[in-house]
């Protein structure tokens, strides 16, 4: 392995594979470095949305947009805490990014069809989606020797399929016949974020990056003031990699690293569902060399369940189609709604780490998702659960509301109360309480049949026995570290970039503060400036850029 290039990417995540491949695109001499055994990091374990406003693939599939559109929708959720010119970077870059992948990676980007951005009805928002992007079924012979070497991950049923086959945006999944599944087989075709990250490593491989695995970058080499390489761990003990043009920081967010976990965020992070070698390693080698971090407190966050060992090799999963469905409903210890269940994961975070000031305590955690009989025949529940008659072991069960109220340790009579305010709001066909349903967000998701519905969402809970499975605050992944400019540039204190050093996807300050756009809205950033640190590193490499 050679132990000099114009570019050394470590990780090789979303954000590592676009650097990798558009500097190489550009003539640089590419080595990427990945910690783990594998690669394709928690983007392979992903959906492989990408949310990619006024993307060059919306007119196709008859959704418009502009340029000036996409920034009043990210500017309305900035709450002054997002910078313009990095979110007009990530605007301007990103369709330029879809059409060079599309022709130069055959990533071959659809519409992900009717997704809405996650607040759609902000001015700029598109209720009818446009915006999310996925990738078809990919063949993974065509890794040859790395066909095996990308990460699975613990949700790798679902990612045999595309996102219309899972319980994306319905209730229930609808999955392809037994004869399709054994098609796929045959060629080890994968969709999702696997389709993503496979058809990304073999555009990389092709264009000569050179992917090397179980190299834990552990500090920047710098001389003069300029990151000039890397020191890794290798089995032979620490060895250097030099970087002609510079280093890409895209090792992931730091949701896996407690002592950071517990200096930088804003509330608990109890369930991070991401890979756990996302232990904030480059934002230990950012914060050494001198960067200015921003955006600390924040992550992508989620509501995840505990599942028993053995269900899949994490134990837990995010939990997200099940709270939008109808005859469900979300309870504190106070046995009280507290929020709008079918909201966007993201936004669970303001819920999980709201105060409850005369306790001194969190108001919404511990918290329960709780539905009858009705919705485990409908829809089955949390983890990979069919529906059915039977609940699994993972459920608690109940045969009243007071037998539910006993178990959970919630005042019975509140959750009796609650209840019946929710059936009540449900035969009105409205939630005056948490607005659940009046988003086009909401009633994307839930039933299927009645899809547009509110009553995609709104149902009532009234067939014993009752059930309840405890939700946790969870993450995607953090998306604080250190700050860059347009080029993805990682600057110093005083605003300049640090000479030679990148950084793009968890690792770095999200150019989105605490906003979620719309789904793939991580690997849309992170993709883009991927992008974007590649480009300018592969001017750089080429002699073009100083
Ligand atoms: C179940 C699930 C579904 C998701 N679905 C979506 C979706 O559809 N759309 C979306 O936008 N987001 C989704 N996400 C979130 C998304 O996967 C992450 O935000 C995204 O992967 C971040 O990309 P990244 O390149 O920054 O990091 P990663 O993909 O995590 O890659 C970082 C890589 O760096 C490596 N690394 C860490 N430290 C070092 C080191 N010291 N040296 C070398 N390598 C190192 C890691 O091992 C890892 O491989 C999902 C997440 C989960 C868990």
């Amino acid at each position: 392995m050679p132990d000099s290039f114009d570019v050394v990417v470590l990780g090789s995540g979303a954000a590592g594979l676009t650097a990798a491949f558009t500097a190489a695109a550009r003539g640089a001499r590419v080595g990427v470095f990945e910690k783990a055994d594998e690669v394709g990091g928690t983007a392979a374990w992903s959906g492989g949305n990408v949310w990619i406003p006024n993307n060059p693939l919306m007119a196709a599939a008859g959704a418009t947009d502009s340029e000036a559109e996409s920034m009043e929708y990210i500017m309305s959720l900035s709450r002054d805490l997002l910078e313009e010119r990095l979110v007009r970077a990530y605007v301007r870059a990103g369709p330029e990014m879809v059409t060079f992948l599309d022709s130069e990676a055959d990533t071959e980007f659809y519409v992900a069809e009717g997704f809405p951005d996650y607040h759609a009805e902000n001015p700029g928002g598109r209720p009818g989606g446009g915006r999310t992007l996925e990738t078809p079924l990919f063949p993974f012979d065509e890794l040859g020797e790395w066909q095996h070497r990308v990460t699975r991950g613990p949700y790798f049923a679902e990612l045999r399929l595309v996102q219309r086959e899972t319980p994306i945006g319905a209730a229930v999944p609808n999955p392809p016949s037994a004869e399709e599944l054994a098609r796929r087989a045959a060629r080890d075709e994968r969709g999702r974020g696997q389709s993503l990250m496979g058809r990304l490593l073999k555009a990389c491989l092709a264009r000569g990056v050179v992917v090397t695995t179980g190299r834990r970058a552990r500090r920047l080499v710098i001389e003069d003031g300029r990151v000039a390489g890397v020191e890794f761990d290798t089995p032979q003990g620490p060895g250097v990699v030099r970087a002609a043009a510079g280093v890409v920081l895209a090792t992931g967010g730091f949701e896996w690293n407690e002592e950071y976990k517990r200096a930088f965020l804003r509330g608990p992070l109890t369930h991070p569902v991401t890979m756990p070698t996302s232990e904030g390693d480059g934002l230990y080698m950012a914060m050494k060399a001198g960067a200015m971090l921003g955006n600390m407190r924040e992550a992508w966050w989620s509501p995840v369940a505990d599942l028993p060992a053995g269900v899949n090799d994490m134990n837990r999963v995010m939990v997200n189609a099940d709270r939008t469905r109808p005859r469900s409903i979300m309870v504190n210890r106070q046995g009280r709604r507290f929020t709008n269940e079918a909201a966007n994961y993201n936004a669970f975070g303001g819920a999980f780490h709201q105060e409850d000031v005369a306790t001194f305590s969190y108001a919404n955690l511990p918290c329960w998702l709780i539905f009858d009989q009705e919705y485990l025949r409908r829809y089955g529940t949390v983890g990979p659960y069919p529906p059915g008659e039977v609940p699994p072991p993972w459920v608690i069960a109940a045969s009243s509301l007071d037998d539910l109220a006993a178990k959970l340790e919630v005042p019975a009579e509140a959750l009796k109360n609650t209840v019946a305010q929710w059936n009540a709001n449900v035969a009105t066909g409205r939630d005056p309480d948490f607005h659940r349903g009046e988003s086009a967000h909401d009633r994307w998701w839930g039933d299927p049949h009645l899809k547009g519905q509110p009553e995609a969402t709104l149902g009532p809970l009234e067939e014993a026995p009752f059930y309840a499975v405890s939700l946790k605050s969870g993450a995607l992944g953090t998306k604080g570290g250190p700050r860059v400019d347009p080029d993805a540039r990682v600057l110093d204190l005083d605003g300049e970039p640090i000479e030679g050093l990148y950084a793009a996807g968890n690792v770095m300050a999200s150019p989105f503060g605490m906003t979620y756009g719309g789904a793939g809205g991580t690997l849309g950033p992170a993709m883009v400036y991927g992008y974007l640190a590649g480009r300018h590193l592969g001017a750089r490499a080429s002699g073009a850029a100083s």
